[in-house]
């Protein structure tokens, strides 16, 4: 990987033409980014770091404050799917190699990750996983269940029939992410415009010329369109259709406590639950959607499903029964419909529109968003990317109705099935120092009756 330095092919654009000069400064760029999420930014600085002179990055807030701030900064390599992995690890090593690149990191602690099994479907499942994950380099092993005990004093003991663990999986900090990505931007000459929305793209003769903005045009050959939970209004906004949507996930911290100290607590995802958990500042972090919420835009916080997640937490952790939470938040998750990330040409009418790709990491953001931001940037300078086969990652795999040819990546957060297509402000309902119980009810009151799936398991 070149230094964040190497600039050496600066000057040139994609087509490898001199960089235009004549043009009214501010008005013309090699490149395009709109959205300044973890997608968007790193895209923006990898296409910058690849040759491309002039790269604008458009964000309609400040950077970060769509999802890529108030993630729970899991990255997992133990993907469902070829491409999860391939991602996942890309990712993985970008993180360890961002401060010899950059001086700044995101983050990165390698705590090391279980996928604990159930049932014996859930033994199959995993084994068949484990055996694709080492096929492809993944330094995963099989935990005996005294094994996975050992590894989990925090865990209820006998619970389990084993499982997966990658030492090498881990998490890092998402606000420090966005501060690395500023950074990064900062260093490598992004021209970031802030509070600047993307409002439709100028195409001519089926090719991209330029972006309209709430600042006025840019004129440009490439264009790359993020947005995370908003990228189907993004794209809408330029007559693409995308299926993906966004949908209420929400995150808390318990109190410290001495029995939680990060050596005896690696990171688990309760799949069968779809709840995961790891160390944070001297407690347990952990994290679920509700499968059966309707997407829409998170307001506040699910107080009754919350209690739902504390008591599935509880039953497996029992030292987090009746700690205090020292923090809770809600936030719209970008999902799609096959839980995979979409890397590929935009496409109006089934035609791909020349010099416009569309990037989502599908809920994934943190633990693949690195990986699908240089191969989006790869796929809009050169059409193909070596981080990940995007053969088939693109819009072109879902049908009228954004069903998605493509199987499902079975270790993913539980999201709705259908996603939506509505507008709507990215929310976030933040509650500091909430203790459960003590923060915004509306909205929560459906879930009363809900239980995390298999909950009993
Ligand atoms: C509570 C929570 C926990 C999560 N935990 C994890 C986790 O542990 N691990 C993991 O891998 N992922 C996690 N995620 C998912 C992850 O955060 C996202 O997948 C990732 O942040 C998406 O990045 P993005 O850049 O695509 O989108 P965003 O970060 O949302 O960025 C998109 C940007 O586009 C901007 N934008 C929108 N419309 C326009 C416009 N018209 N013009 C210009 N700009 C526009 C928005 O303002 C926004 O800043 C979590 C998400 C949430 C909400």
């Amino acid at each position: 990987m070149p230094s964040a330095s190497d600039h050496s092919a600066a000057g040139t654009t994609a087509s490898g033409t001199t960089a235009s000069g004549t043009a009214a400064a501010g008005t013309t760029a090699d490149a395009v980014v709109v959205g300044g999420g973890t997608v968007g930014a790193w895209c923006a600085y990898f296409l910058r770091r690849s040759g491309l002179a002039r790269v604008v990055l458009v964000e309609k807030r400040t950077l970060g404050q769509g999802a890529s701030s108030r993630a729970a900064g899991v990255v997992r390599t133990q993907g469902g799917s070829p491409w999860a992995v391939r991602l996942g690890e890309w990712s993985r090593r970008f993180y360890l190699s961002q401060h010899d690149e950059l001086g700044i990191d995101s983050g990165f602690t390698p705590q090391g990750y279980v996928i604990p099994c159930f049932t014996e479907a859930d033994v199959t499942a995993a084994q068949q996983r484990l055996a694709m994950q080492n096929s492809l380099g993944l330094n995963v092993r099989w935990l005996e269940p005294g094994q996975l005990d050992a590894l989990n004093p925090t865990l209820a003991p006998g619970r389990t029939l084993g499982g997966t663990y990658c030492a090498e999986d881990g998490y890092l900090t998402p606000p420090r992410n966005v501060t690395a990505y500023a950074v990064a931007l900062a260093v490598s000459g992004v021209d970031v415009r802030e509070r600047v929305s993307f409002t439709g793209l100028d195409v001519t003769g089926g090719a991209v010329t330029g972006v309209q903005t709430s600042a006025g045009p840019i004129a440009a050959p490439l264009v790359v369109l993020t947005g995370g939970p908003e990228i189907a209004e993004v794209a809408g906004l330029a007559g693409i259709r995308v299926p993906a949507g966004g949908v209420r996930h929400q995150v808390a911290v318990t109190e410290p406590h001495p029995g939680l100290d990060p050596s005896r607590v690696p990171m688990i995802f309760d799949l069968s639950a779809g709840l995961y958990w790891r160390p944070e500042e001297g407690g347990l972090l952990f994290g679920m959607s509700n499968p059966q919420e309707p997407p829409g835009v998170a307001a506040c916080v699910d107080e009754p499903y919350l209690a739902l997640m504390r008591r599935r937490l509880a039953e497996l952790v029992p030292v987090t029964a009746g700690l205090g939470l020292s923090r809770l938040w809600s936030a719209t998750i970008d999902f799609t419909p096959d839980h995979l990330p979409i890397i590929g040409p935009a496409l109006a009418g089934g035609d791909a529109i020349a010099g416009v790709t569309v990037a989502s990491a599908g809920g994934a953001g943190m633990m693949w968003g690195p990986g699908v931001a240089r191969a989006a940037a790869d796929v809009a300078l050169t059409g193909t990317s070596e981080v990940v086969d995007v053969t088939d990652l693109g819009l072109d795999r879902f049908d009228a109705d954004g069903r998605s040819r493509l199987g499902t990546d079975p270790i993913a957060l539980p999201f709705p099935e259908a996603v939506h297509q509505g507008g709507g402000e990215q929310g976030g309902g933040e509650q500091g120092g909430g203790e459960q119980g003590g923060g915004e009810q509306g909205g929560g009151e459906q879930a009363a009756d809900r239980e995390p799936a298999d909950s009993s398991r």
